[in-house]
């Protein structure tokens, strides 16, 4: 077995490793990236962000399609090849993870396709794609292993039971379609394979979908949801799962203990992601590993082993991609011998659902719990003439303010493309803006923008187009 040394190894080449491969390089540190797939680009590239969202692009394209027909266009019942639509989203797969391969070799970074393991606070063994083995000894170690989906413990093996990296495959549109789970994987998936034609149930154990998610917003998405899933089941919980003939056999739970069955054609168990923490050979260094299976972390992304950092998914909520990057940043700045540390004052949040929901900062909620004063102002999208233009007023900004310095403490936004507006939201946090400041931007006209500005007009009782005088 051959031995060599790098500078640097980054295990995991998701978003939080190949950021980190990537500035580490950038900065002239010698680096080396090892991943399990042909090129980087992890869960998010290959089996989450990006086909969940080329694949939301089509479900877009299907209602809004549909929904003209309330503009007077009727474009009839698409008809879906559903080949041709798996070919084009795993063409953006491979396209986007390609490209990062391209930036790799370009950067110089030492891509090893294979398995790794800590031998020492020092070394990694690699077990290559290629059935070879090899030892790596390291000044530095970036673990970025991420995380994997929680199965069903009594779920039967079966391939009418998907989780999220199958239900990509998008192998067939099955008739009648369990969500097992109201988070934003599930609903995401759950709208993809309801405007492609199944017969979508989401089931969730607790009372309402998106637990934890701003209740101003999610009631919107839920009342579009209600329309076009075939149904919701909140309170209810799945205690078993039989393989029947063409499908699945679920059986039900509600709060009163009430019992009932269903059957489905195919399953989406999405509920929760678990970090990739076992295996690693973790014992054989003094990286310490939380309850959860969270590799522990300072603020500068360092394990309680003073050679290794952990970042992304395996190193702690959120399990977000951009978490994981910016994490990424942190760690390699902070091997280099930069000042710095990872305290971001909002990451950002997204459910690309139809509409989208997307937050940064504290939401109201969390002001409750701790006891914050906050004063809430909220514009709905009634009130916009682009949301009109759109034919989509089913939408909503929301500001969480400071009422003594009127600092903007958090932005909350549900309605079509809130995914892209909440940048301004995270600018705001960032650069610790007061309501004024919004108010005083001019935003161009007309746009959805528009809303962030109004709603901190409405702070102050002056919105152009919602009357609410301020009280005094
Ligand atoms: P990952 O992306 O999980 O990558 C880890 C990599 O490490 C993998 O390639 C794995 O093969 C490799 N690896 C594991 N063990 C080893 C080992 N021993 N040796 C070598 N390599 C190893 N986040 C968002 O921000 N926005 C979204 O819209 C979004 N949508 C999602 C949709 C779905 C369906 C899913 C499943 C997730 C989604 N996420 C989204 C979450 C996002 O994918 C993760 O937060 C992100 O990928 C975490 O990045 P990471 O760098 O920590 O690790």
């Amino acid at each position: 077995m051959s031995t060599e040394h790098t500078k640097l190894v980054v295990i995991g080449g998701g978003p939080g490793g190949y950021a980190a491969a990537f500035l580490a390089a950038d900065l002239g540190i010698e680096t080396t990236l090892v991943d399990l797939d042909v090129n980087p680009g992890g869960v998010c590239l290959f089996r989450g962000c990006i086909p969940s969202k080329a694949l939301l692009h089509v479900a877009k394209v299907l209602s809004e399609s549909r929904d003209a027909k309330d503009i007077g266009i009727d474009f009839g019942t698409p008809n879906i090849n559903l080949d041709k639509v798996r070919t084009w989203k795993d063409k953006v797969v491979s396209q986007l993870t390609g490209g990062l391969g391209q930036l790799c070799k370009q950067r110089k970074i030492n891509f090893i396709q294979g398995r790794a393991m800590f031998t020492s606070s020092d070394a990694v063994n690699i077990k290559k794609v290629d059935g070879t083995e090899m030892s790596l000894t390291f000044d530095h170690a970036v673990l970025a292993t991420g995380s994997t989906p929680v199965t069903l413990p009594f779920a039967p093996p079966s391939a009418r039971i998907l989780d999220s990296t199958t239900a990509l495959n998008l192998e067939d549109i099955p008739e009648k379609f369990l969500v097992v789970g109201g988070g934003y994987i599930g609903l995401e998936l759950g709208t993809v394979y309801c405007e492609l034609g199944s017969k979508v149930t989401i089931v969730e154990t607790m009372p309402v979908l998106l637990p934890g998610v701003d209740r101003d917003l999610g009631v919107i998405l839920e009342n579009r949801m209600k329309k076009h899933f075939s149904a919701i089941k909140v309170n209810t919980k799945v205690s078993k799962m039989d393989e029947i003939k063409d499908g699945i056999r679920v059986t039900f739970q509600d709060q009163d203990g009430n019992i009932s069955t269903e059957d489905y054609n195919k399953v989406l168990v999405s509920i929760g992601r678990k970090p990739n923490s076992k295996n690693l050979g973790l014992e054989n260094t003094k990286v310490k590993v939380t309850d959860r299976g969270f590799v522990q972390v300072d603020a500068q992304r360092r394990t309680t082993d003073p050679k290794i950092y952990a970042i992304g998914d395996i190193a702690g909520d959120p399990m977000l991609a951009h978490k994981a990057s910016h994490e990424g940043r942190v760690a390699v700045e902070a091997i280099a011998g930069h000042k710095v540390a990872f305290e971001p004052q909002a990451i950002p949040a997204v459910v690309f659902t139809d509409p989208e929901i997307a937050w940064a900062g504290i939401t109201e909620h969390e002001a409750a719990a701790q006891g914050r004063a906050i004063k809430v102002v909220k514009f709905p999208w009634g009130a916009s003439g682009r949301a009109v233009t759109l034919n989509r007023t089913d939408g909503l900004t929301k500001l969480i303010i400071d009422p003594e310095t009127e600092r903007i403490l958090g932005v909350s936004i549900c309605g079509s493309g809130a995914g892209e507006m909440i940048s301004e939201g995270v600018l705001a946090l960032e650069m610790g803006m007061v309501a004024s400041d919004l108010k005083l931007s001019i935003h161009p006209h007309p746009t959805l923008s528009e809303t962030m500005m109004e709603t901190a007009e409405i702070f102050f009782g002056q919105s152009t187009h919602v009357y609410r005088p301020k009280k005094s």
